[in-house]
């Protein structure tokens, strides 16, 4: 049908009959809208409607019903509760990656919720010595928790790591050298470049080694008057593999400690506990790292460690007080939510055999195979009836992955669900997953090989109802 034969159509309203914003303001439905949401808005929105409404008289698409009184309000009320949602706003993560950057990283435990909920509602001692009545540190909240986790003689927070490699590559080595293997000269996701951080903090940066294979001996040869650091990075997103060498962390400690050199390690994800006790895969420990003689640790709040975004540096004492002087530290530096969700997690390390119960990133990690296969055959049924004939899910083996860098090559068993488009069934994978990522409550799965991967490893089983709920509403 063209434009002209639908402008014809008997049942096309005209942009006559569209009312004024006067006329449709004082309409019935609109009382109520108007006291919720106040003036302003409701002007708005009524303006933008009837705007809308004017293109479609223009078209001919504009349909009669649409001009009711009760379509009008139904209408803007749509309209504002649309501009009402808050953008930052609850997913499902069934993307497979349980520490997600684009999703927010680590979920906190209930003890953290709970410690934040109360630094926000009052007043707290952030930065007041209860014990002198003086004014305090507001690290030294944590400290004490940090160095009897890591065994480091001190310890503080900033916003995150990058902030922490940033602060102790400004308040060491300005205008001074550096020291870093070839090997370890990484990007992290976004724009976080050692050599990049390294020229803003003002240190020079000498590579050493090649790519693939770094000696003592290149960090040896590279010492002189100007060295203010030796550095290690966890190269947490990629992995060399083959003629590989690399210099052990203790080797490097008596190196710098020959030459009174500090060596300072960026751990990345950096974890407080040795996961292989869960049969997880083994990632370098603050702990291992401190004993085998690092003078500096820096590492995430918010990945392995499964805590709020920070940044921790844990190390000796005189260094710290140091990092503690930099004038950038005070931009650097967190707030006090940070800090009790911070210390609620940190609590949570001293009774190492409750963690994978209490700690959200570890539960989710050692979900068993077979609770996930469980819940992924639960979730079949329904999702399949929810897309009907046009889609065919099955329940397939799937790997997650830890994410944020931490164990890059290392994948974990987990189970879910595949959704493939059937060929001339009106289905397509592309529409579904738009259709999913516009829900309520957002569901954001995997697009690869023609097909919507979800991945079940990160849906406790008490959000199952709020996801069956919003599957039975889904239109694809
Ligand atoms: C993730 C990571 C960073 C950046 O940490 P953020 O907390 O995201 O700022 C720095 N270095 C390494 C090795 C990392 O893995």
């Amino acid at each position: 049908m063209s434009v002209s034969e639908r402008f014809a159509a008997p049942q096309a309203a005209q942009a006559a009959d569209i009312p004024s914003v006067d006329r449709l303001l004082r309409a019935p439905g609109l009382e109520g809208l108007l006291l919720r949401h106040g003036r302003t808005p409701v002007v708005a929105v009524v303006r933008a409607q009837l705007a809308q409404l004017r293109r479609a008289a223009l078209a001919g698409t504009l349909e009669p019903a649409q001009l009711t009184d009760a379509a009008l309000a139904a209408a803007v009320e749509a309209r504002l509760t649309r501009a009402a949602r808050p953008r930052l706003t609850a997913v499902f993560n069934l993307s497979g990656t349980v520490l997600h950057t684009n999703l927010g990283r680590a979920l906190l435990p209930d003890e953290a919720v709970h410690a934040v909920v109360r630094a926000m509602s009052s007043p707290v001692n952030l930065e007041l010595d209860l014990s002198a009545g003086r004014r305090g540190e507001r690290d030294s909240l944590i400290e004490g928790l940090l160095c009897e986790l890591t065994g480091a003689e001190a310890a503080m927070v900033v916003n995150n790591n990058a902030a922490a490699v940033l602060l102790l590559l400004s308040g060491l080595a300005q205008r001074r050298e550096v020291v870093v293997s070839r090997g370890e000269l990484i990007e992290i996701g976004g724009s976080f470049r050692l050599p990049d951080i390294m020229r803003r903090a003002g240190a020079r940066l000498i590579e050493v080694g090649t790519t693939n294979r770094t000696h003592l001996c290149d960090y040896a040869q590279a010492l002189g008057a100007r060295t203010a650091l030796l550095m290690k990075v966890h190269t947490s997103n990629y992995a060399i593999s083959g003629f590989t060498a690399s210099v052990p962390l203790a080797e490097l400690v008596r190196l710098g400690r020959g030459h009174d050199v500090p060596v300072a390690v960026d751990l990345g994800s950096g974890s407080l506990v040795d996961l292989r006790r869960w049969q997880l895969p083994s990632e370098p420990t603050v702990q291992e790292a401190i004993a085998a003689g690092a003078d500096l640790v820096s590492f995430s709040g918010d990945k392995l460690l499964g805590g709020p975004q920070a940044g921790l540096i844990a190390g000796r004492a005189e260094l710290i007080a140091r990092l503690r002087r930099d004038p950038l530290r005070r931009a650097l530096r967190v707030g006090k939510l940070t800090l009790a969700a911070l210390e609620a997690v940190l609590a949570l390390y001293r009774a190492p055999e409750h963690l994978a119960e209490r700690l959200t990133t570890l539960r989710l990690l050692t979900r068993p195979l077979g609770e996930l296969r469980l819940q992924a055959q639960r979730l079949k049924a329904p999702l399949q009836r929810s897309l009907g004939a046009g889609y065919e899910v099955t329940d397939v083996p799937l790997s997650s992955q830890i994410g944020s860098g931490a164990l890059p090559v290392e994948q974990l068993p987990s189970h879910g669900l595949a959704v493939r488009a059937l060929r001339g069934r009106g289905g397509s994978v592309v529409r579904l997953e738009a259709a999913l990522r516009e829900l309520p409550r957002p569901v954001i799965g995997r697009l690869a090989e023609r097909a919507l991967w979800l991945d079940v490893r990160c849906l406790e089983s008490a959000e199952e109802p709020e996801l069956l709920a919003q599957l039975a509403a889904l239109r694809p």
